[in-house]
């Protein structure tokens, strides 16, 4: 029986898989985390997926217990800018499509959409919402989707059915800080000390971890939250890294945390924004901006992608520190070899692009407890956790492929490239096949992965560079309830608009 997990690392990875693990098991697992005062966190991962929320109910935190101490606000969708080409914009919210007579309402915008009005504005309810800068709560706390309030209590992203409005964008080093205390009040063992060497026995399995001044710790599992190095899972174990350079060949970051003039215009949703070699985001915290250029280096130098992003987001602001981080794009062959699980950075990553870095740690934490080995570790089990995860991430990346294939913007030389590179065969297939008529859950990337058929339809739609067509059906249908469906759908999103508080405002009211 594994009565002890060792977790090294205090990120966002480490805490969360901390606490997960105190709350799922309580007594009956010893938790213990260690970590580096000197090796500093990543300092960026600050907006999440809506699926988030199921973390926190599971701790049984309430969003306005934790919101509020990690300069928390909504994140209702992604608006990209840019994409298509410069000045056009659409959202990619957290909403499913609607229908009428078995046919999305995309298809039928297709058909018969004023192509006057964009697809994201006449299918969605919740573009208005973030054209408007609303809350998606009332400020007696109501949900503007009264039938998905309510606390889930222990779910999980399999028990997920509904499609929740909303994700959140916080500051990452809070919430670290804000689990810390939360696990330590629950019984986690914290050590700060650098561990300096892994020990393994004669069978390649962790012995110990050797740490500066603590000697020894050992555990019955050991969880690697190291980030980056992957200082267990594959300097210790030798697990090797595959690459997805060649299919993103994003590679490097620049951040900067911009105060923001107005602290009342706070938008609730993600900025993804194109620009000469990459993409920048922009991430409205309750009083400053998270903001990042994501880029290729062998597009553009450090300089030059620092220098877009002050004259962009901070001209005049010389004196905000630029934090550089170089990332490793990818996924490890297996996340879990012997008895060490890597979570975090440490297992994958894919560019911050639909911000699924949060995601897939709070994956892999409920994988983790699903398939929790006992003294045998069962080797059907771990390969069961490493299929799953391995395929949740190979799909985003097919995703995340498609975003720059379908974009239209060819401008640059970096844009240019993004048409000539080569791409999965199963993602080409699926993007001839859009061609035709829009993906369905049975055409899309077909293992769990976050992603529905709505996000890739909304993003082939947005981007513009596929050809899209309605079904040859439509125009045999009689379009007398699609019409009413777009119609009700505006109205409901008008008075939306006209009575809930602004994002500020409610914010503001449960930060007092
Ligand atoms: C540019 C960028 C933007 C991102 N944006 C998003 C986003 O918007 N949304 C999202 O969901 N995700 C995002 N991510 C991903 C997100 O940041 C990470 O998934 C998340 O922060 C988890 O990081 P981590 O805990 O794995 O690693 P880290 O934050 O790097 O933590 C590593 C920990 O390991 C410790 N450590 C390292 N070596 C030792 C040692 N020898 N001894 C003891 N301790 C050690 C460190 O002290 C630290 O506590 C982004 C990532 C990047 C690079």
């Amino acid at each position: 029986m594994i009565r002890s997990v060792v977790i090294v690392g205090g990120g966002t990875a480490g805490w969360m898989t901390a606490t997960y693990l105190k709350t799922a098991f309580g007594d009956r697992v010893d938790v213990t985390l260690v970590e580096s005062a000197q090796v500093s966190r990543i300092g960026v991962g600050e907006a999440t997926f809506s699926t988030v929320r199921h973390f926190f109910d599971y701790l049984g935190l309430d969003e306005r217990e934790w919101l509020p101490k990690c300069a928390g606000s909504y994140k209702l969708g992604i608006r990209f800018e840019n994409w298509r080409k410069p000045g056009e914009h659409f959202y990619h919210p957290f909403e499913r499509l609607r229908g009428a007579d078995g046919f999305s309402l995309a298809e039928w915008w297709l058909e018969l959409g004023d192509r006057s009005e964009p697809f994201d504005r006449s299918c969605f309810i919740t573009t208005a919402l973030c054209d408007a800068e609303r809350s998606p709560r009332m400020l007696d706390g109501s949900l503007f989707v009264s039938s998905l309030d309510g606390p889930l209590g222990k779910s999980t992203l399999d028990d997920q059915r509904a499609q929740f409005p909303y994700a959140y964008h916080f500051d990452a080093d809070a919430v670290a800080r804000f689990l810390g205390d939360f696990g330590r009040a629950r019984g986690v063992k914290h050590v700060v000390d650098e561990v300096v060497d892994v020990g393994l026995d004669s069978r390649g399995w962790i012995s110990e971890i050797r740490t500066k001044e603590h000697g020894a710790i050992t555990g019955g599992l050991y969880v690697d939250c190291t980030g980056f190095r992957g200082l267990l899972i594959n300097k210790a174990m030798g697990e090797k890294f595959q690459s997805f350079e060649d299919l993103l060949p994003n590679n490097r970051a620049v951040a900067l945390r911009v105060p923001r003039e107005d602290a009342t215009d706070m938008q609730p949703y993600t900025t993804a924004t194109a620009m000469t070699a990459g993409w920048s985001w922009t991430i409205p915290l309750f009083r400053r901006n998270g903001n990042g250029y994501v880029y290729s280096d062998q597009f553009i130098t450090p300089e030059e992608a620092e220098r877009e992003l002050r004259e962009k987001v901070a001209p005049g602001r010389d004196d905000l520190e630029a934090n550089h981080i170089r990332m490793r794009i990818g996924r490890n062959d297996n996340s879990w070899v012997n008895n060490c699980v890597a979570i975090g950075l440490s297992s994958a990553f894919v560019e911050p692009l639909e911000s699924t870095g949060i995601f897939f740690i709070q994956h892999a934490i409920e994988q983790l407890v699903k398939h929790f080995p006992d003294g045998g570790f069962d080797q059907r089990m771990i390969s069961a956790y490493n299929n799953r995860i391995n395929k949740a991430v190979d799909g985003v990346k097919e995703f995340l492929v498609l975003h720059y294939r379908s974009a239209d913007r060819e401008d640059t030389p970096y844009w240019k490239e993004t048409k000539t590179r080569p791409i999965p065969e199963a993602l080409q297939e699926k993007l001839a096949l859009a061609e035709s008529h829009l993906l369905d859950e049975e055409t899309i990337y077909p293992h769990y992965h976050g992603f529905e058929s709505y996000s890739w339809n909304t993003m082939n739609l947005g981007l513009g560079r596929i050809p899209l067509t309605a079904r040859p059906a439509l125009r045999h249908l009689d379009p007398t309830n699609a019409l009413a469906e777009f119609a009700k759908l505006k109205a409901e999103a008008d008075e939306m608009v006209a009575t809930l508080p602004s994002c500020y405002e409610y914010l503001a009211s449960i930060n007092d």
